[in-house]
């Protein structure tokens, strides 16, 4: 029986388990350049993602676990491990398809390979999904430990190509269970020795990635510009503090939380700052008179209905995944002359925040302050003039040319480990991974 690409994950599980398959993979071979599946009936499968050219980018492993509890399936996607382990956060989230669990996995892990890579990190790209069921309550305690517990198992038997961590739809709790069955996971919880909320200094990389776009298109400092963020969370709430210390002239700012607006209006009165709630549909904030738009809610903001009313001459925000779709709307963006600030140039904080904790702590330490300074060549400030630069020199967009340096950057091989990351991805097959639960 052949496994189908558009079923249900929740169906899926139960199909799989019902056949016994309850790990599975897709690993691809460099020798023979083809994606080898772990199961015969998966082979359709894996033709799929040979052929596919928009998100597979020869993953060197898709690994599947098949929840013994619950009917949902999790992932750990290895993309590139040149640098080092495949390093990035696991989302929780609800999939229609089996093939947009897949396909998101794939998108994220590529994308943690690119941010890693420009960041300078000896680290590869990676990423985990797990697919939350409808109808389970995901806000009960002893549910979520369940889940996370055995996403922890499931990551100790990778062996460490994949290192996991925080992503949206879980929490430090999650990261603790997941932490209590592997030793595979970063962003632990603090008291156990982990790095902490990384949104402020988020918040400060995506503003040294505006005082670069500034400086390179207006030649001059964000002193007295006008910025509108969309979103006033984790990253946007500093975000404001980190703008009003330059004398920006003016904040616009929206969220759908009216609480919080009113408590931001409160506490930043008098200042250059005023926000306003807005419905989940209110785009507005998107189309202010501005000199920089910062997107730092949602993803997927900047498509065909959005970029023609749009009058910041830069975008610059934390959001992931800001283009809806990379190829149409970097383009489109270049055409009208706006100067777009690809996303994961500017919000690698959270990552470089996490990804070397084990390594320890020490104030003001300078492997992690050269990120957000200005003179590393590596540092967020340098790299946006680099890209912004090149995308000039070329004619295409910035976030063409932020592609193709993070690939030069990610074939870039370990200086103590080399690509030895693919070598345990290579054992997992020769050692019958897939049998192992
Ligand atoms: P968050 O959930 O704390 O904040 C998002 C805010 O946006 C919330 O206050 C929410 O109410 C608001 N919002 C949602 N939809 C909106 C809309 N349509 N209009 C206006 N406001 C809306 O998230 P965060 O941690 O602040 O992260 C913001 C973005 O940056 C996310 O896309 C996240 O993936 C990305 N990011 C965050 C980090 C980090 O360190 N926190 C790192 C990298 C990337």
């Amino acid at each position: 029986m052949a496994i189908n690409w558009n079923t249900h994950p929740e169906s899926l599980a139960r199909e799989l388990r019902a056949l016994q398959i309850n790990r599975f993979y897709f690993i691809y071979d460099p020798a023979t350049k083809k994606v080898i599946p772990s199961h015969p009936e998966l082979a359709e499968m894996a033709q799929a993602l040979q052929a596919d050219e928009r998100d597979y980018a020869q993953h060197e492993g898709l690994f599947f676990q098949v929840s013994q509890n619950y009917d949902l399936i999790m992932s750990g996607n290895v993309h590139r491990t040149s640098r080092g382990q495949a390093a990035g956060g696991t989302r929780f989230w609800f999939y229609n398809r089996f093939e947009d669990f897949v396909r998101d996995g794939m998108r994220l892990s590529k994308g943690m390979t690119y941010k890693n890579a420009l960041a300078g990190l000896w680290w590869g790209g990676g990423k985990g999904v797990i697919s939350r069921p409808e109808g389970l309550d995901v806000r009960d305690p002893e549910v979520r430990k369940k889940i996370f517990q055995e996403y922890g198992s499931f990551i100790t038997s990778l062996k460490g190509c994949y290192i996991t961590a925080e992503d949206v739809g879980t929490n430090t709790t999650d990261i603790g269970s997941i932490f209590s069955k592997t030793r595979f996971v970063i962003s632990i919880p603090e008291e156990v020795g982990g790095s902490g909320n990384p949104s402020a200094p988020t918040a400060l990389g995506v503003v040294r990635g505006m005082e670069a776009a500034v400086e390179w298109k207006m030649k001059s400092s964000l002193e007295g510009k006008t910025i509108a963020i969309q979103g006033l969370g984790n990253v946007g709430r500093p975000m404001v503090r980190y703008l009003l210390e330059r004398n920006v002239g003016k904040i616009i700012a929206c969220d759908i939380n009216p609480e919080l607006v009113e408590s931001m209006n409160q506490d930043f009165r008098e200042t250059a700052f005023t926000a306003r709630a807005v419905d989940r549909n209110d785009s507005s904030i998107l189309f202010e008179e501005c000199d920089v738009l910062a997107p730092c809610a949602t993803g997927a903001i900047l498509n065909p209905n959005t970029i023609p009313e749009i009058k910041a001459p830069i975008i610059c925000g934390a959001a992931n995944n800001q283009l809806e779709d990379s190829e149409r709307d970097g383009p489109a963006l270049l055409e009208k002359g706006v100067v777009y600030v690809p996303d994961y140039l500017v919000n690698r904080m959270g990552i470089v925040n996490c990804a070397n904790e084990q390594y320890g702590y020490t104030p003001n330490d300078p492997y992690f302050n050269r990120h957000i300074g200005t003179e590393w060549e590596n540092s967020v400030y340098q790299m946006t003039k680099k890209v912004l630069t090149q995308a000039e020199e070329n004619q295409c967009s910035p976030a063409k040319a932020a592609d193709e340096l993070a690939e030069k950057l990610s074939h870039e091989e370990h200086p103590l480990f080399g690509h030895r990351a693919q070598l345990i991805v290579q054992s997992l097959r020769d050692t019958g991974w897939e049998q192992s639960l």
